[in-house]
């Protein structure tokens, strides 16, 4: 068993597509074992992003991350990371595969529907940042 960490960004969130995401999740055998709706404040997306601190968009990504509620979920199951990878699709939505949540709900490559966890060893970090009470 492995988790990840998804994130349904604001994009999706005013879109009105929480549930159909997480019904993407379940369907392909994941199970939500932990979720909450929230507001990013500056700071933690500043310090959630911080890997992508010299890359050009990082302010702009920080940015569109506070400008609306986001649902934070805990996805468990065989394969999570590389599972909600798959679902989510490529980074920019024009470029990924039909049928998956990107293609489907995204609207470019920033306000692109969801984040989720890019390796076992983040998901585990990510977990830590956003449910404390869960971290192994
Ligand atoms: P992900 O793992 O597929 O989410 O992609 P990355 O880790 O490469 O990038 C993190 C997030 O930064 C993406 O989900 C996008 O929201 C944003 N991002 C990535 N590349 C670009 C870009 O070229 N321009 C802008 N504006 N945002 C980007």
């Amino acid at each position: 068993m492995e988790r990840t960490i998804s994130i349904i960004k604001p994009d999706a969130t005013a879109k009105n597509v929480i549930g159909k995401i997480l019904t993407r999740f379940e369907d392909a055998g994941l199970k939500i074992v932990a979720g909450k709706l929230t507001r990013l404040t500056k700071e933690q997306a500043g310090a959630f992003y911080e890997v992508h601190k010299e890359r050009p968009f990082y302010g702009e990504l920080c940015e569109y991350m506070t400008s609306g509620p986001v649902f934070i979920s805990v996805l468990e199951g065989n394969d999570a990371v590389a599972l909600n990878r798959k679902l989510m699709g490529a980074t920019d939505p024009k470029q990924a595969e039909k049928g998956t949540i990107r293609a489907d709900f995204a609207d470019s490559i920033s306000a692109n529907a969801v984040h989720g966890s890019d390796s076992k060893e983040n998901a585990e970090k990510e977990i830590k940042f956003f449910f404390p009470e869960l971290a192994q």
